[in-house]
């Protein structure tokens, strides 16, 4: 007797699209079997030709609570990515206030996340000067690895490493086996915008500024033996020392964003700052690049890097406006629609969103759909039609460069760990357990 079976023709799972009936019992996978297999469940639902998805883990949200409840909150976001299928969101350590650099940080995080979480949330520490002490101790509580940034971060309470500081974190983290997620732009080579066009601001941050800092990143990685994940990479530059590292052996990942990929440069509208984010959103070219980065593997992973604020920040000034693209409920769609335009499958797509990210983070119950996994699925209709209305978006700030776009696909049901999401939270805390 199972509680739920979920039945498509269209179930993706990592040896690609088969149809399956997926047997679920006290939130886990059971089995899959035979579409048609008559089976003892509480409820049976057929999705017939509509693909069955697991659920997206994005291991890059910013949800900016304490401190910064008015840019997003933990009941916001986690609506805003249950709506958008996913069922597993890594918060980010800084926009909070105070930021996730000590073990009473994260106390301040769970409480102020406690009953409000809609899908399961894991947390990243950060890794700032002065913290080195905090890095274990917060290790062993549970956080999936620290954050840093080698260039300002945007908010004075989260400063960057320098490299020696960044060396002694690495050896620090590779210590207790632990990851460094990095923001990974070198300072010596961005200037400030010399004006408040967007090819300004592209020009103050040069492809080779992202390209120099992961060049750093690699050095450290070889040196110390820790395991380093390059964040939100977008250009393409990076592909060369990324794809030459791992063949070497080095222990380094990379993603890129949902914005990165379906994006480009040139159709930035001038003052329309929905659009900025650091690193910046560049040419058509460089993005055929990153798409062909992540068919060959150098990138593993597309997460959203879902960095909201509130809409008075966004001033349509590419200098003075804040930077950060929110994207957390149409990430998925958004892919979808130019990952299936360039002909790619949906089990690219959920390698990308789910089962990639989730290894990343070390969520070993999520990413996939297989016997033992949380059930955690995704009802997708990958045909839908799916125009985007900022303000009917479940985020906190009706800000988004989406806004006024039709996205192909649309999430019809997310099941969280065999219960479709509804208005009550009953998301847990990842913390620790692989
Ligand atoms: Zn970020």
């Amino acid at each position: 007797m199972f509680d739920l079976v979920v039945r498509s023709r269209r179930v993706v799972t990592s040896e690609g699209e088969r149809p399956a009936a997926v047997a679920v019992r006290e939130g886990r996978i059971a089995a899959l079997y035979a579409y048609e297999a008559p089976l003892e469940t509480a409820e049976d639902v057929d999705l017939r030709g509509l693909p069955l998805l697991p659920g997206l883990v994005d291991t890059h949200v910013h949800v900016n609570e304490p401190g910064r409840a008015h840019w997003e909150g933990f009941a916001s976001a986690t609506r805003a990515a249950a709506a958008g299928g996913v069922t597993t969101i890594v918060d980010m350590p800084l926009n909070s206030v105070p930021p996730t650099v000590t073990p009473d940080a994260l106390d301040a995080k769970l409480r102020a996340a406690e009953g409000r979480c809609h899908v399961d949330t894991a947390f990243w520490g950060g890794a700032v000067p002065g913290n080195l002490e905090h890095l274990r101790p917060l290790h062993e509580r549970g956080v999936r690895g620290f954050k840093c940034f080698l260039s300002p971060s945007g908010v004075e309470e989260f400063p960057p490493l320098g490299p020696d500081e960044a060396r002694r974190a690495m050896a620090e983290i590779a210590g207790f086996g632990g990851l460094l997620v990095v923001h990974a732009e070198d300072p010596a080579l961005l200037a400030v915008p010399a004006g408040p066009s967007y090819r300004e601001f592209l020009e103050s941050r040069p492809g080779a500024a992202e390209r120099s800092a992961v060049e750093l990143v690699i050095r450290l990685a070889e040196e110390t033996g820790a395991r380093v994940h390059v964040l939100h990479v977008s250009s393409a530059a990076c592909l060369e020392p990324l794809e030459s590292a791992r063949a070497r052996g080095v222990p380094v990942t990379a993603e890129t964003c949902p914005h990165y990929l379906t994006l480009a440069a040139e159709q930035v509208p001038e003052g329309d700052t929905s659009f900025k984010c650091c690193p910046p959103i560049r040419d058509e070219a460089n993005r055929d690049r990153l798409w062909d980065g992540l068919a060959r593997g150098v990138l593993d992973c597309v997460v959203s890097d879902h960095s909201p604020s509130t809409a008075d920040l966004k001033v349509p000034d590419f200098a003075a406006a804040w930077g950060g693209v929110a994207s957390l409920q149409v990430g998925l769609p958004a892919v979808w629609t130019e990952a299936s335009r360039r002909g790619y499958g949906l089990a690219d797509v959920t390698r990308w969103m789910s089962t990639q990210p989730a290894a990343i983070a070390e969520i070993s119950r999520k990413g996939a759909i297989k016997p033992g996994n949380d059930a955690d699925l995704v009802a997708f209709d990958p045909d839908a039609a799916n125009p985007v209305d900022a303000r009917a978006l479940h985020h906190r700030n009706p800000v988004t460069p989406y806004h006024g776009r039709t996205l192909r696909g649309a999430v019809l049901t997310t099941w969280l760990r065999g219960r479709p999401v509804d208005g009550e939270p009953y998301g847990t805390f990842l913390l620790g357990e692989k």
